[in-house]
């Protein structure tokens, strides 16, 4: 699996694999890294097989959110406001599978999961099977500011989106002309087809493009969040949630330990509880978050998916077992990359 550390400290312990003790790795005094950032666009697909243009939309898109993201962290901005900044711009771009763009579930309809966390208190909301709100991540955010819960679904959520003023859309506004036309040859062909994953829980769903959006950061102040949206696998059941809303499995913050968020195969990672499970492996195994992250997408069955991860030293992690990854990360020392492989833009 590539790893992609820039501290030099801990691509030497990723070498080495050494496992360090929790308050080391921890420590937010370090001189190198003031702040970090990484974002995927989704797991899944050959990006071989993709068009030149369909990559440079995938590669341009990622490029204007790591910049939003960049902006706000240079300026000291909290960590949970950067990632609800980046996830929301990247709803907003029809070449993502998140707001608008989302895939279509089996009737043709969307559906929209997202979550963000907090991670210097684990506050944290999430919204799943949503229908009218223009930026989901937005809704999940005031999910965790302006009520008591942390998870609010279906048309009891868009109504909350109403009272509080967030801005609505039609069906037209998601749906996409892409999209539109991905699902009716899935129709077409009898929505038998394997998908793309070449995975059981992927099998009869429609073969389209994946990408499903995240983001975590690490900022000035040594905070973590992260942030995930998603129109979930195309052809999915109507009132199927996968692990983008839910807290543990497709996204984590903890200051104590990482900020995490993941694409793929919700159902694995729900089983896996991975992202909680990355967290976990460095709180009570002590190792460093590049070991922890391998570690985890082992549990997942081959074309699982992957994760973007940082640490509150500013490493970054981007994990995955599927071909390809979109993912683009930078940090305050002027490292910068995208990339749509583990290697290749
Ligand atoms: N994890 C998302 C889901 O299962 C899909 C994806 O990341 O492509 O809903």
């Amino acid at each position: 699996m590539q790893r992609c550390a820039f501290s030099l400290l801990l691509s030497l312990l990723l070498a080495g694999a050494v496992h360090l003790p929790a308050r080391a790795q921890q420590s937010s005094d370090s001189p190198g890294i003031e702040y970090a950032i990484a974002i995927h666009g989704g797991a899944g697909g050959d990006p071989d097989a993709w068009s030149a243009e369909y990559r440079q939309q995938r590669i341009a898109g990622l490029g204007r959110a790591l910049d939003v993201g960049l902006g706000l962290l240079k300026s000291g901005q909290a960590a949970v406001d950067v990632v609800e900044a980046v996830v929301a711009t990247l709803e907003d771009d029809p070449t993502f599978n998140a707001g608008r763009g989302a895939v279509l579930n089996a009737q043709g309809q969307h559906e929209l999961d997202a979550s963000i966390m907090d991670g210097s208190d684990l506050q944290c909301g999430a919204v799943a099977a949503i229908h009218t709100t223009k930026n989901p991540i937005r809704l999940a955010r005031r999910v965790m500011t302006d009520t008591p819960h942390v998870l609010l679904v279906g048309a009891g959520a868009d109504a909350f989106a109403r009272s509080i003023g967030l801005e609505q859309a039609d069906a037209s506004y998601f749906q996409t002309p892409r999209r539109k036309s991905e699902w009716e040859r899935w129709r077409r062909q009898g929505q038998s087809r394997q998908g793309r994953l070449g995975h059981p829980a992927a099998t009869g769903l429609v073969e389209g493009y994946f990408g499903t959006v995240g983001c975590v950061v690490r900022d000035r102040h040594g905070n973590l969040a992260a942030a995930t949206s998603t129109g979930g696998l195309p052809g999915k059941k109507w009132g199927r949630v996968g692990d983008s809303p839910i807290i543990g499995a497709g996204n984590y913050a903890d200051n104590a330990t990482c900020a995490v968020s993941g694409t793929g195969i919700g159902e694995e990672f729900i089983r896996h509880q991975t992202a909680g499970d990355i967290a976990a492996r460095m709180r009570y195994g002590q190792v460093a978050l590049p070991v922890a992250a391998a570690a985890a997408i082992a549990q997942l069955p081959a074309n699982g998916g992957g994760v973007i991860a940082v640490d509150r030293r500013g490493t970054i992690v981007v994990e995955f077992n599927t071909v390809g990854m979109s993912h683009a990360m930078a940090d305050s020392t002027g490292q910068r990359a995208i990339r749509l492989t583990r290697s290749e833009p």
